[in-house]
């Protein structure tokens, strides 16, 4: 399963959910692969401690066709769970495909060899729609949405499903929505309640039964190059995180 971690919206969690999701699933015993494609490399950053060593990433992968993946992939601080490494270059992608008949295919190209090394692949995706993005929902299997409980968070909702409907057209027809999951959860805030049942009528049985709260660990444990689940193994967010996981799995399967 290919899972694109996918949201034009910045700053609702998207990082934030594939690292942890992704590690959850390596603690319970998954062969795990996070490919980052964000040109600011935040989960490459979050769980790899030794980026210096290599001078490539997946930007140099993506562009030529005899560089392997595995020659940017490191292993993350959390065991089973490798790390596809982005670096600033990515931000140069989208010019240097400018025009390229096979742009929106090349994380695909990429990824293929890979694929039956890992139960789970998680692409963390950039805050636009742009070329990376559509390499992204491209490449994937399921789409992975996390929506941040707040009074605009439907905003831009119409643009993404009007995207993943256009990719499914024009060059995956299978791909599916896996969950999309509320983050940033104050339940304390009177709008709580309306924001979750806004959500739940746009994507109904979509939306995952777990909700991840707000929690100063989830913030706190990249600083320290962990998971969620080494840095504070008992919160919140690891417990809510695990849940998640759980509730993939399950999906997984049908
Ligand atoms: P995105 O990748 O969508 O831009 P991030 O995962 O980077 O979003 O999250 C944006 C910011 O919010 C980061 O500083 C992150 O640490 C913080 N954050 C994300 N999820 C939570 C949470 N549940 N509780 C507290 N802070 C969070
Ligand atoms: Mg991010």
């Amino acid at each position: 399963m290919i899972v694109a971690v996918t949201n034009q919206k910045g700053g609702v969690g998207k990082t934030t959910t594939a690292v942890n999701v992704a590690a959850a699933l390596a603690f319970s015993g998954c062969r795990v692969l996070l490919v980052d494609t964000d040109s600011q490399g935040h989960s490459s950053k979050s769980i790899v401690r030794d980026m210096e060593k290599l001078d490539k990433s997946l930007y140099d992968v993506m562009m030529n066709p005899g560089l392997k993946l595995a020659s940017v992939t490191l292993a993350s601080t959390v065991p089973g769970l490798d790390v596809a490494i982005s670096r600033i270059s990515m931000a140069k992608l989208e010019a240097s495909l400018l025009g390229q008949i096979d742009g929106h295919f090349r994380l695909k190209d990429v990824l293929e060899p890979v694929r039956e090394k890992y139960d789970f692949i998680f692409i963390d995706t950039p805050p636009t729609l742009g070329l990376i993005t559509l390499n992204s929902l491209v490449a994937a299997t399921h789409l992975l949405i996390p929506i941040q409980s707040s009074y605009l968070c439907l905003e831009g909702t119409d643009d993404l499903l009007e995207t993943i409907e256009k990719v499914r057209r024009v060059a995956n027809p299978g791909l599916q929505i896996l969950g999309v999951l509320i983050t940033l959860h104050d339940t304390r805030l009177n709008i709580a309640r309306d924001v979750e049942e806004r959500i739940q009528r746009v994507f109904g049985e979509k939306v995952f039964h777990t909700h991840i709260s707000k929690s100063v660990k989830l913030e706190e444990s990249p600083a320290y190059k962990e998971s969620v689940f080494t840095y504070a193994s008992g919160s919140v967010g690891a417990l809510q995180y695990k849940k998640v996981a759980e509730e993939i799995l399950e999906r997984a399967k049908n």
